[in-house]
């Protein structure tokens, strides 16, 4: 199955994209990683596309597509791709309608990681690391992780990230340019909308469900 894999910032998309890897040996398509890749393998696009990014510019849509049609041609990867973070628009979504099709095959699944805009926030402000173990806990969500944490919970320090406005911000943009994606996606037969808060093994244990039908 061929799936795509939507949700904001902090609903924890990265790990179960990772996880469907390891269970279900799929492949991890993200434009970032193909575009990577490419650079290191030194093709001719691979150097335009370090030259365009050198000078702060965008790759254009037509190489990012020509990057997922070869993955798409793949054998090796055929109906087992996690698109991940792409398509990001409509305009991408029916792109990659028209790929795939071109390639007998199918978007199989959607999976919308939905989580709401309170829980990604308390997972960012609550986190609090050890400072003799290193271990990273949250205030909200292990309470009595901490209680007991075997350093003593005095060791669990909360550090003034300046990146939680950064993060809620991305969130916002999230939700706000990826609704039309999902509302392109709402009428396919296969859309699955997942209840993100659950904790990352409950998410985990859905999604197996749902790719083993
Ligand atoms: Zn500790």
């Amino acid at each position: 199955m061929n799936v795509i894999l939507l949700g904001p910032p902090g609903a924890g998309k990265g790990t179960q994209a990772q996880l469907i890897v390891k269970n279900h040996n799929y492949f991890q398509l993200s434009t970032g990683d193909l575009l990577r890749a490419e650079i290191k393998k030194k093709t001719k696009i691979g150097e335009e596309i370090e030259n365009l990014i050198s000078k702060g510019n965008f790759v254009s849509d037509e190489i990012v597509e020509d990057l997922i049609k070869s993955t798409i041609e793949n054998l090796k990867f055929r109906d087992r791709i996690i698109f991940d973070g792409y398509p990001r628009n409509v305009i991408q979504a029916k792109k990659l309608d028209e790929i795939v099709r071109h390639f007998s095959q199918k978007i199989d699944l959607i999976i919308f990681l939905n989580v709401p805009r309170d829980i990604v926030k308390k997972r960012i402000m609550g986190r609090m690391t050890c400072e003799k173990c290193n271990v990273t806990l949250n205030e909200y969500f292990n309470v009595e992780e901490i209680e007991l944490h075997p350093c003593g919970k005095e060791f669990l320090k909360k550090r003034k990230d300046d990146k939680e406005e950064i993060l809620m911000h991305r969130y916002d943009t999230y939700m706000k340019e990826t609704k039309p994606v999902l509302d392109f996606y709402a009428n396919h037969d296969k859309f699955n909308e997942l209840d993100g808060a659950m904790k990352m093994s409950e998410i985990s244990n859905k999604i197996n469900e749902i790719l083993n039908v």
